[in-house]
Order: C-alpha cells, then sequence, then structure tokens
C-alpha cells in the first residue's frame, strides 16, 4: 500500500506519486487543488456545504503546473499563480486525496 513517499513528478496536467513499496498514483492537478490545505480553502473543503462550490471554482481555473518545494522530507508546499501559495501540503494529505480517504465534516 502506498505509505512511505519516495518521489513526485509532475508532468503538464497531473503530479505521479511513487512510493517506497513500488506503488504509483497519479493525480490531476486540479483534483488536488480542491483539497489545498491553506486556511483560506480548508474551511471550504471542510464543509459539505462550500466544498462543491470549491470544487467548480477550481475546475474553472487554467491548468497549471504549480511550482513545487520540499519541506523536510514529509512536505512539500506548491506555488499556483492563481492564488494559494501558503499551503503545506504533508506527503500524508496528498496520498490521502489520491486514496480518497479525505474525511469531510458532517
Ligand atoms: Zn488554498
Amino acid at each position: 500500500m502506498a505509505d512511505r513517499l519516495k518521489e513526485l513528478e509532475r508532468a503538464d496536467d497531473s503530479i505521479t506519486l511513487r512510493y517506497v513499496d513500488g506503488d504509483e498514483l497519479n493525480l490531476p492537478y486540479h483534483e488536488l487543488r480542491a483539497w489545498c490545505p491553506c486556511a483560506k480553502c480548508r474551511p471550504r473543503w471542510k464543509d459539505p456545504h462550500r466544498r462543491l462550490g470549491l470544487a467548480e471554482e477550481v475546475k474553472r481555473l487554467r491548468v497549471e503546473m504549480p511550482k513545487a518545494e520540499a519541506v523536510g522530507r514529509y512536505a512539500v508546499r506548491f506555488t499556483w499563480t492563481s492564488g494559494c501559495s501558503s499551503g503545506l501540503w504533508s506527503f500524508e494529505h496528498i496520498t490521502d486525496i489520491a486514496l480518497n480517504r479525505l474525511e469531510v465534516d458532517h
């Protein structure tokens, strides 16, 4: 199972996650971004009533490859030209998105 992230590769419209045990996951940027962990976005996807609005908004944005900067050995900071540059994306969070494991409040 995808547990320890070994490398993260950016393509034009998606990101590929490679794990130590050989698992590989692919995640389109628009999907990644709909779960942005920054202080502005997090309360929106945490709220089931606002979650859809955020997803729609992200879909309307031009697909862009974010800048990625490693933060220690457990996280990465993505910088998107169309806003959202302060979020710290832990490998765990990214894996949760790729595996559809994130919980929203009910
Ligand atoms: Zn954000």
